[in-house]
């Protein structure tokens, strides 16, 4: 199709969707208010259309469009497609930029990103001056970053008139979300004016099925009855789309295997005079994938070829996928959570809620009646899914976030207004590492290191690490290890028992060519040794390293190391020398950022962590330190994964010297003492006020429990 055929359809699209008729009116409201929440369907067109509305009405004659989106695909693909629909080239007029990849230019006026992006743009520009309107996306995901983001909006930027740092007119504020939540978010925002998109929807059959009961709650066989589940809708349904919704990549790449090796023999059980499905064209969606792979998702199938899209929850809300009628629902999603028992956030599969699943059926009403199979039965959706998904504010660290708010002046963070409120340990256990990291002082206040750390987009322990690091003029061994951290798996796993043991052979190999056994230097001498290679795709194929994995290692390494050249260009850069060899340089770096997770070898195979948590656990075997557990007294670690052990997962071997001056700080502070400052500024009638409604809460939440 040429570029102007494939803009008349667009074009043409674009007026079918719910939300033109609505256009002038949408215009209106903006322009009359500060805050406005725009609600409606998934689908309707809001995250498409109200920006390009906005610009052609002359919003960004004195500013830019910004649209935080909490997923990095979804800003991507939009901004594809909306940079399609206006006719201009991707980077231009409308651009996106994301952790690690900025694709815009002088002339982008709207711009799509992740809601962390902006989170840093308020850090550099805490009065946003180059934006003209900022519009929160996907609300009622309740990503942390985006309910940050809220906070700060209405504190900022209630009062338009006083609304100063250097802008020429206040910002307008646009909230969307689905249709949940739409009154408690209008009241959060000073009762703001409400706008809802009325959409069209159709009603969807929901059956449960009979694979995944109660007592399945652990167990990965989700994906194989999931493969079985959508073979038999293929085999059994009239013509129309599924869509697939797992876990993550790999539960992804499996299913989409499995169903490649069984489509191929399907017996067609429908009536063969309405036959008008002869293949499947199965298509993987997740946040990792290549984005020119990901377009082909929303392109229709071709003649007789029903399309099988299998997703992990980005398809739910933040991209829709026109011509889906039926959905295979694994009930699962992979949630961060922070795990009391090892005192970090663990990436787990957990049951979805009710009203995610609803969420999910809902996906096959869009354009006519669909149906949703859920492979879970009827007791799992009562006994197992809770009623709402608890927004992830109230159930990871708040760390960065923590440091975000305290570097932008936001003192008392225990008061900041949140629109759930965190559990106050929570925010104590936050202010805690913050101070275990030098990132604040007893009294709760940003130090210059902190000053330093909160401009990395990193975790603050691999921060902190490398901050120590470029001290001592050694940065050129932490910033490829932090790069390599914070890119996707870079080892490949063959599916294939053979191939797996090739590849096994290959990794542990390259184990051994740093010279000293351990799991960081392996990650880093991958880096320097592709880097250095005439043929670093050749190289990694050999390797079964995924090269697209290490191109991204080495984009973001550059960028690392321009934040980092930024910072030491200020005069308080610290300086400190230190001599010994580099293995050891780079081991007690790492000892600065990752001593809170220290553990000691204590029996067998068996280590204890030193965080007052002093959980057991073991090495992964992945590691290259597995099965050399004798020779090991004290190891740092990057991760765990938890099963029915805890597994450290990337460990170093360290000495105690390394961390005996550190380990007290693990111990020794007042938590309460580090909220102090937060508390001081609040006078006793606030306080009152406050501890009275924390106790109609709690009495609540009592009550509730006992109904
Ligand atoms: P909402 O934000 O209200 O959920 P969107 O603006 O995301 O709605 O979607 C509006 C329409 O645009 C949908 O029908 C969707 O299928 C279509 N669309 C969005 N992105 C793309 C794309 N990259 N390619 C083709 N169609 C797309
Ligand atoms: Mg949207």
């Amino acid at each position: 199709m040429s570029k102007s055929a494939r803009w008349d359809k667009a074009d043409s699209e674009s007026k079918q969707l719910p939300i033109y008729k609505h256009k002038d009116k949408l215009v209106e409201s903006v322009r009359n208010s500060t805050f406005l929440l725009v609600s409606g369907e998934t689908g309707s067109g809001k995250t498409t259309q109200l920006p390009q509305y906005l610009y052609r009405a002359g919003f960004c004659k004195n500013g830019k469009i910004g649209i935080t989106q909490p997923r990095r695909v979804a800003a991507i693909t939009v901004a594809q497609r909306v940079a399609q629909e206006m006719q201009c080239t991707l980077g231009r007029e409308v651009g996106y930029q994301v952790r690690f990849d900025d694709c815009t230019s002088q002339d982008t006026v709207v711009k799509y990103m992740t809601d962390g992006c902006l989170l840093r743009e308020i850090l550099a520009d805490p009065g946003l001056s180059q934006y003209s309107v900022v519009i929160l996306d996907e609300v009622h995901e309740r990503s942390l970053n985006t309910d940050i983001l809220l906070g700060l909006m209405k504190k900022k930027f209630s009062n338009p008139a006083k609304a100063t740092d250097g802008r020429s007119s206040p910002l307008k504020v646009v909230v969307m979300s689905a249709t949940l939540e739409s009154d408690k978010l209008s009241a959060f925002l000073n009762n703001c004016p409400m706008f809802s998109i009325p959409g069209r929807t159709f009603p969807v059959d929901c059956m449960f099925g009979s694979a995944v009961g109660p007592k399945d709650i652990e167990s990965t066989g989700y994906v194989k009855e999931v493969v079985k589940m959508a073979l038999d809708v293929h085999a059994s349904q009239m013509s129309g789309d599924i869509l697939v919704f797992l876990t993550g990549q790999s539960e992804i790449e499996r299913a989409c295997d499995l169903l490649f090796e069984k489509a191929e023999s399907i017996d067609y059980r429908y009536d063969v005079e309405d036959q008008t499905v002869e293949g499947l064209l199965i298509l993987p969606l997740y946040g990792s994938m290549p984005t020119d792979q990901q377009r082909q998702i929303f392109q229709p199938p071709p003649p007789r070829i029903r399309k099988c899209v299998v997703a992990t929850n980005i398809a739910a809300t933040s991209l829709t996928i026109n011509g889906i009628k039926y959905i295979v629902d694994s009930g699962f999603v992979k949630q961060l959570n922070h795990n009391s028992r090892v005192g970090m956030d663990i990436l787990e599969v957990v049951p979805i809620s009710k009203s995610e699943a609803q969420q999910r059926a809902g996906r096959a009403g869009r354009t006519s009646a669909g149906k949703c199979f859920r492979i879970y039965t009827k007791e799992f959706w009562e006994k197992c899914m809770p009623d709402y998904t608890v927004p992830e504010l109230q159930r990871t660290s708040l760390t960065s976030v923590i440091l975000t708010l305290k570097c932008l002046g936001v003192h008392d963070v225990i008061r900041f207004p949140y629109l759930d409120c965190p559990e106050e340990r929570f925010i104590l256990e936050a202010l805690k590492q913050l101070y275990q990291f030098d990132a604040i002082d007893r009294r709760g206040r940003v130090t210059s290191l902190g000053e330093l750390m909160v401009e990395f987009p990193l975790q603050p322990g691999l921060t902190r690490a490398v901050l120590k690091a470029a001290t001592l003029g050694c940065q050129d061994l932490l910033l490829p290890l932090a790069a390599m951290l914070s890119v996707e798996n870079i080892f490949i796993r063959p599916g294939h028992p053979e191939k797996q043991k090739e590849a096994d052979e290959k990794h542990r190999g390259l184990a051994t060519i740093s010279g000293s056994t351990n799991d960081f230097a392996t990650l880093l001498s991958i880096f320097q040794s592709c880097k250095s290679s005439d043929r670093p795709s050749a190289w990694c194929k050999e390797n079964w390293i995924h090269w697209r994995a290490l191109k991204s290692a080495f984009s973001v390494e550059t960028q690392l190391g321009e934040i980092l050249l930024r910072l030491q260009k200020r005069r308080d850069f610290p300086v400190e020398t230190y001599d010994g060899n580099k293995s050891e340089i780079l081991r007690r770096c790492l000892c600065t950022g990752y001593f809170t997770n220290v553990a000691r070898r204590s029996m067998g195979k068996m280590f204890c962590t030193m965080d007052g948590h002093g959980s057991m656990v073991h090495i992964h075997p992945s590691s290259s330190l597995f099965d050399l557990e004798a020779e090991l007294n004290w190891v740092i670690f990057h991760d765990v994964l938890v099963t029915s052990r805890v597994y450290m997962r990337t460990v170093c071997p360290i000495r105690y010297e390394w961390v005996k001056d550190l380990l007290p700080k693990l111990h020794e502070v007042d938590v309460y003492e580090l909220s102090s400052v937060a508390r001081e500024e609040v006078t006793d009638e606030e306080m009152m006020k406050w501890e009275t409604k924390e106790a109609a809460k709690r009495q609540q939440e009592v009550a509730a429990e006992d109904v």
